[in-house]
């Protein structure tokens, strides 16, 4: 090998290097665009743009179920700080609650917004509080799943059987400090939680059913 080949082959590793480090970093800040963003101004338009009992997306309209089928995306800190995350919070509880919804969850694609934030009536609370849960997945399942009947604000008319655990962990966002934190939940609560983390990755109880039949 003489000394020019041996350069060009230098060379040639030096820029691999540089492709290889550039590579990592956009994939890096791609990950971090992913797990944790800050509000758009779409979402913005979206949640101030609408009252407080919020239009709930179903099956029923493609482009809703376009929206319904989206894997949600993380709330950066400075997101769950912002004053649009107590207005979107708010508006979920005002639109689960509301004498035309009257259900025990909800999930953020379900008024348009892909991230993951749910709200969820607390059955194993005293007063059976609704709490609205950022950043929030299923960390742990324990037992057999168990049947139980299931309806959803975005498949209306329909009911169904779905297996579910009855023993979870769920992680979340603490939004005043920013850090997670981990909680178990047992019970029918429990199976509230995992039909709502569910609508987080596109999935729908109708799905389960499906793939039980
Ligand atoms: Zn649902």
């Amino acid at each position: 090998m003489d000394t020019k080949a041996f350069e060009f082959l230098l060379l040639r590793k030096l820029v691999m290097r540089l492709r290889l480090a550039m590579a990592l970093c956009f994939g890096l800040m791609a990950a971090a665009c992913q797990q944790a963003g800050d509000w758009t101004e779409a979402e913005r338009m979206l949640v101030g743009g609408q009252p407080a009992v919020m239009r709930v997306l179903t099956v029923d309209d493609a482009d809703d179920l376009a929206v319904l089928r989206t894997p949600c995306q993380d709330l950066s800190p400075r997101a769950l700080t912002d004053p649009l995350y107590l207005e979107l919070a708010g508006k979920m509880l005002a639109t689960v609650t509301s004498p035309e919804q009257d259900g025990v969850g909800i999930a953020g694609p379900q008024v348009g917004i892909s991230r993951r934030i749910v709200a969820v009536q607390r059955f194993d609370k005293e007063g059976e509080p609704f709490e609205v849960y950022p950043n929030i997945r299923i960390t742990a399942q324990r037992g057999e799943r168990q049947p139980g009947p299931e309806g959803c604000l975005s498949v209306p008319g329909r009911r169904g059987e779905v297996l579910r655990y009855r023993d979870i962990d769920i992680t979340y966002t603490l939004p005043e400090t920013g850090r997670d934190t981990t909680e178990r939940v047992e019970g029918f609560t429990a199976v509230i939680f995992q039909h709502e983390v569910d609508h987080l990755d596109g999935i729908l109880y109708i799905d389960k059913l499906q793939e039980e039949n």
